[in-house]
């Protein structure tokens, strides 16, 4: 029964390492965030252990009296969250929750329609080596060249055209709001279903600071841990109770075994501080940190390397910066930021004319340094610093900017309750 330390010190210190990481630098993966110390005590506890194949009242599994009365309350929390009449919280990722909805929905060979991987859709949405790719026979579409906003002509004419059984709203890396009526009449106008993964604006919608899309789809995925900050995982939502029937089933035994009830805890856990004004405060940060970001990645000084901003601002938690016109390509730009402890990551823009894993694009997000408390004052720092690091020559001396972050961190203190294992 030793520590970890003492039983694998291996392990322990590498954790540890990655405390330490967390904290010195600054996080600014769109997809990432800092979850609460008390989602992941609520990981990390003995519900592990747990098997419960089944729903609460109906498990295949004896001494599930706990875990029914936690899972209950997660789905109950995350239906008052978002206004849905169900919920399933069982989906180990993002990824099994879009498998679990259509395998619910529609059959191999079927159409599906999704926002094209190369201008900031996801995997699960079609692409070609994903199961969605290879299940279904995929009809992308894509964000106008012009205004890197999805061309709702464009949808409705392939969904004319194509007649799918599944249209897929949602995405990656893309900066503004979908329209989730217009999708909605569309995917009616030819029978389909709409499926909307809102998986990184979820905690925006949840904040009341992003439209929802539950009131217009048959059915709503999530990922539970970026904007939501809550433990990876994945949710399903529906206000169709047509769909919803189908969930369930869909999910266990159709996609998964035994559900992660210590990830459910988790996931109670979060949807409760979601609920919170105190939530709600820190997704307004988010929104007003990416605006701040967006805004000062299109001063003259930028614009003079040929950098700018993928449809040049944004409405959520991210910012794509468009390299495609710099001597910087994404790659270069990512381990620059690296260089000064800023995580980013490189990321395709549309009509990117590099390689993938080059990319002319970095994809920002604001959600861990908001939940760090980081506030205008802060992100305004933060986005000089990205932009002085972007124009430098390249070989400069970024010791100065690193500086700047390391002050930053200091001044905002990660999980202090949290002491390290060794
Ligand atoms: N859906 C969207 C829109 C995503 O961005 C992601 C993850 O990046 C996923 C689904 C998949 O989530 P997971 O990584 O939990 O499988």
């Amino acid at each position: 029964n030793a520590d970890l330390a003492a039983l694998d010190p291996e392990i322990a210190a590498k954790i540890d390492d990655e405390l330490g990481r967390q904290r010195d630098g600054l996080e600014m993966i769109a997809s990432e965030n800092h979850t609460a110390a008390a989602v992941m005590q609520a990981q990390g506890s003995v519900l592990t252990n747990k098997y419960a194949e089944g729903y609460p009242g109906k498990r295949y599994y004896g001494g599930c009296e706990h875990v029914d009365v936690i899972e209950q309350l997660a789905i109950d929390r995350v239906k008052a969250l978002f206004g849905a009449g169900f919920a399933n919280v069982q989906p180990h990722s993002g990824a099994q929750a879009n498998a679990s909805v259509m395998h619910a929905l529609i059959k191999p060979g079927d159409t599906i329609m999704g926002l094209n991987l190369a201008h900031g859709g996801h995997l699960t949405h079609g692409m070609r080596i994903n199961f969605s790719g290879k299940l279904y026979n995929v009809v992308p579409y894509q964000v106008r060249e012009d205004t890197h906003t999805i061309d709702m002509a464009e949808v409705e004419r392939l969904a004319q055209e194509h007649k799918p059984q599944l249209i897929v709203a949602g995405w990656s890396a893309y900066a503004r709001q979908l329209d989730f009526a217009e999708f909605r009449r569309i995917a009616d106008s030819v029978g389909a279903y709409l499926m909307v993964d809102m998986a990184h604006f979820a905690g925006l919608v949840a904040a009341g600071l992003h439209p929802s899309p539950v009131p217009h789809a048959h059915v709503v995925t999530s990922t539970t841990h970026k904007t939501l900050a809550g433990p990876r995982g994945g949710i399903i939502l529906s206000n169709d109770p047509d769909v919803a029937k189908k969930i369930n089933s869909a999910v266990f035994p159709g996609q998964q075994g035994g559900p992660l009830e210590h990830v459910i805890a988790g996931k109670a856990v979060a949807f409760k501080i979601a609920a919170s004004e105190e939530f709600k405060e820190r997704q307004e940060r988010v929104l007003a940190g990416a605006r701040i970001l967006a805004e000062r990645l299109v001063q003259p000084d930028v614009t003079a390397k040929g950098i700018s901003v993928v449809s040049g601002g944004t409405d959520v938690h991210l910012v794509l910066v468009d390299l495609r016109n710099c001597e910087l390509d994404g790659q270069q730009a990512e381990d620059r930021l690296a260089a000064i402890d800023i995580t980013v990551n490189r990321n395709a823009v549309p009509f990117d004319p590099r390689p993938p894993m080059v990319t002319s694009g970095l994809r920002i997000g604001t959600p861990a340094l908001a939940t760090r408390g980081f506030g205008e004052d802060a992100f305004r720092e933060v986005a000089d610093i990205i932009a002085e690091a972007l124009i430098a020559d390249a070989g400069a001396d970024l010791s100065g900017l690193r500086h700047r972050v390391e002050a930053l961190a200091a001044a905002h203190p990660l999980y202090p309750g949290v002491a390290p294992l060794s």
